[in-house]
């Protein structure tokens, strides 16, 4: 019997799987990216956030999904020179996160500043300003990371806390860590969850228990295919041990997104770094469905590479049509109640300057 993974064991823990032999159902969930795990007080900010701007797009007549609006502030301005701080970790591995995460600057026309080479820029837990605008941690659980420049939103986070996490990379760098950095590094620069984007894999997902699926566990506690051979569902299986997810928890991390204007910039892809692994037996078509993929992706794909140029374009002439375009987007906003928080205010204004 093949041990159903967990997400938030794994995460925090990051530990090599135990091999076991594969029977049955197998939950083993992405155990190298992670969103969803954020510490608890910066989770309850945002979801803060959320209800704030789901009240006033209820009360707004606008055709503007103010979801979208309110994702396009996240973005860096192209051109822009973003620094990272570490808190912690040795000269060697801040050296090769730095290196690895540089690739998106390939792509992206973005500058990443680590501070001085060889010794690297620090933030501390004490800190009362912002040392940079990501500031990277090891010492939470799990892998994770804020969107685009909510990282340095005073609403979201404090100076003192982290905005990207590799927990236990002090101790022990799994196999995968490059891929990792890479998933979460595309995060800060406003990407989100290639699976939850629009077109993504919500249909795709086997949520429910087969009909007339019996619960049945395993010696640890997790739900497995039951003597008749009907398999639990995804909330079934993240809902049972070792995640004990409640459906929420579940929806916040597999479910499609309120529109995202990052989304608007691609059609879905499942070779993104942004995408989850997840294995045949959560999707209804098993390994016949779109947002399969055999192996965890690994690499930046064609797709995160033109996404990153078209969020983050190098030529006078595209970087004017951006902002153009976010202007337009941001113009209904003006009158919003919304703007009361200043951090919003500050945002908005600087897109609409810039245009
Ligand atoms: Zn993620």
């Amino acid at each position: 019997m093949r041990i159903v993974a967990s997400l938030i064991l794994l995460c925090a823990v990051a530990q090599p799987a135990i091999a076991q032999p594969a029977i049955s159902v197998a939950a083993e969930l992405p155990s190298d990216v992670c969103v969803g795990d954020f510490p608890d007080a910066i989770e309850a900010r945002l979801a803060q956030r959320d209800r704030m701007v789901a009240l006033a797009h209820a009360a707004s007549t606008s055709e503007v999904g103010l979801f979208s609006v309110f994702d396009s502030l996240k973005t860096w301005t192209p051109g822009q020179t973003i620094k990272v701080a570490f808190d912690g970790g040795s000269a060697q591995m801040r050296a090769e996160i730095a290196a690895a995460a540089q690739e998106w600057t390939q792509y992206a026309n973005l500058k990443l500043d680590f501070g001085p080479a060889g010794t690297y820029r620090d933030w501390s837990p004490a800190d009362t300003e912002y040392a940079a605008d990501i500031r990277i941690s090891f010492d939470y659980g799990g892998y994770w990371s804020l969107v685009g420049s909510d990282s340095t939103d005073s609403s979201i986070v404090m100076a003192g806390e982290p905005s990207m996490n590799f927990g236990g990379y002090k101790q022990y760098r799994p196999p995968s860590w490059r891929r990792t950095v890479l998933h979460e590094f595309g995060h800060a620069l406003g990407f989100h969850h290639e699976h939850q984007h629009p077109q993504g894999c919500e249909a795709e997902f086997r949520w429910s228990d087969d009909p007339g699926y019996t619960f049945a566990k395993d010696e640890h506690g997790q739900f497995i295919v039951d003597a008749q051979g009907r398999r639990p569902g995804i909330y079934t299986v993240l809902g049972g041990p070792p995640n004990n997810w409640p459906p929420q928890k579940v929806d916040w991390n597999l479910r499609r997104l309120q529109s995202s204007s990052s989304y608007q910039l691609h059609p879905f892809d499942r070779l993104s770094i942004m995408k989850y692994f997840f294995e045949s037996w959560m999707f209804n078509a098993g390994t016949g469905s779109f947002c399969y993929t055999p192996i965890p992706n690994a690499l930046l794909s064609d797709g995160d590479k033109a996404a990153a140029r078209d969020a983050y374009p190098a030529g006078q002439a595209a970087i004017e049509v951006l902002f153009r375009e976010r202007g337009e987007v941001l113009e209904p906003l003006k009158d919003s109640p919304l703007l009361e928080s200043t951090v919003t205010a500050q945002r908005v204004e600087r897109v609409l300057e810039n245009g």
